[in-house]
């Protein structure tokens, strides 16, 4: 068997793999017209969120390639449909990278509640903003959950042992056994939340999720943290509550456009980000390696 992989993916996963006696081509800096041009030549291919599959490069690849999986959860850079109609399975690893995101999440709550990265860049400078920056403890907030599936229910988990009170948004889930969240509709949620944290997928229903009215519908003293997918928070409109004050300050993991090109939210001070870091933990890509390894040995 021949597996092309396109993405980085843990070094204990590449020698598992030629473990498995696979020949493995690593190309991890691939585009799409090179891929193009070989994608044919392997019987499986293996990627995370860079390289995407769509309908043109699938009929290239249709009637060789067997099998592609996606490093990770979400599947938003396949055209999943049209792969499995071809004949192409369609893998991911969806548990492995759940507690490393849930856990971004909640540095992001900790970083926005107790101002870290404005503390840093201002210490920086020679400054000791030490009046300037009170902050919130965790605890006292309300947290909002909107999407409560694998990353959703742990970030929860999480949240809950520093005494934080949750309240949940998700239509396709009525009530959360075991835990003591508050099911709620979206505009409750929004404006009963000290700390609104989206966990849920980016697709035609949930673009712009969190746009002008959903942002003007949150406390003023409220943070707002994305460590889902770009296209669900309208970026403008969160630029512009920012810049009124309708909001206190976000958090942003993911991007419509990654990396982002001149994103007016780099201008403000209440605005910090980290470069879709989710599942960049070691024990997240190790975890999202052994899957990728179970997966293709069962091709075998
Ligand atoms: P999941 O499928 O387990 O959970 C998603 C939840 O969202 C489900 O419960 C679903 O019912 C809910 N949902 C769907 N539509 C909704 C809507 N309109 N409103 C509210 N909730 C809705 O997925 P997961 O593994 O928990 O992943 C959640 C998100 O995190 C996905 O977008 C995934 O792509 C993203 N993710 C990000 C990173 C990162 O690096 N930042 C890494 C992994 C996953």
């Amino acid at each position: 068997m021949k597996v092309l992989i396109c993405d980085a993916i843990a070094k204990d996963a590449v020698d598992g793999l030629k473990g498995l006696g696979i020949e493995v081509v690593e190309n991890t800096s691939v585009e799409k017209e090179e891929l193009a041009g070989i994608i044919a030549n392997f019987d499986g291919v293996i990627i995370r969120s860079r390289t995407k599959i769509r309908e043109d490069l699938i009929d290239i690849a249709a009637g060789s390639v067997k099998f592609i999986i996606r490093a990770g959860v979400g599947l938003d850079n396949i055209d999943v449909e049209y792969a499995r109609e071809k004949g192409i399975e369609v893998i991911n690893t969806p548990e492995a990278s759940t507690n490393g995101v849930a856990e971004l999440a909640v540095g992001h709550m900790l970083a926005l509640l107790r101002h870290i990265p404005q503390a840093t860049f201002s210490m920086k400078k020679g400054e000791w903003p030490k009046k300037k920056l009170k902050g919130n403890e965790l605890g006292s907030c309300t947290v909002g959950i909107i999407g409560l599936g694998r990353i959703g229910m742990r970030t929860a988990e999480l949240v809950k042992c520093f005494g934080a009170k949750i309240v949940g948004y998700d239509p396709y889930v009525d009530e959360v056994q075991g835990m003591n969240i508050k099911m709620v509709e979206l505009e409750e949620l929004l404006s009963s939340s000290d700390i609104v944290s989206l966990h849920l997928p980016h697709t035609d229903e949930t673009h712009h999720l969190i746009g002008k009215e959903e942002l003007g519908k949150m406390k003023e003293s409220a943070y707002l943290v994305n460590c889902a997918r770009g296209g669900v928070v309208d970026e403008d409109a969160l630029y512009e509550a920012l810049k009124n004050n309708n909001i206190k300050g976000a958090a942003l993991d993911v991007f419509e456009e990654e990396p982002p090109k001149d994103l007016k939210l780099m201008e403000l001070d209440d605005f910090i980000c980290t470069p879709h870091l989710g599942a960049q933990a070691v024990e997240s890509s190790n975890r999202v390696g052994e899957e990728v390894v179970k997966k293709v040995a069962s091709k075998l």
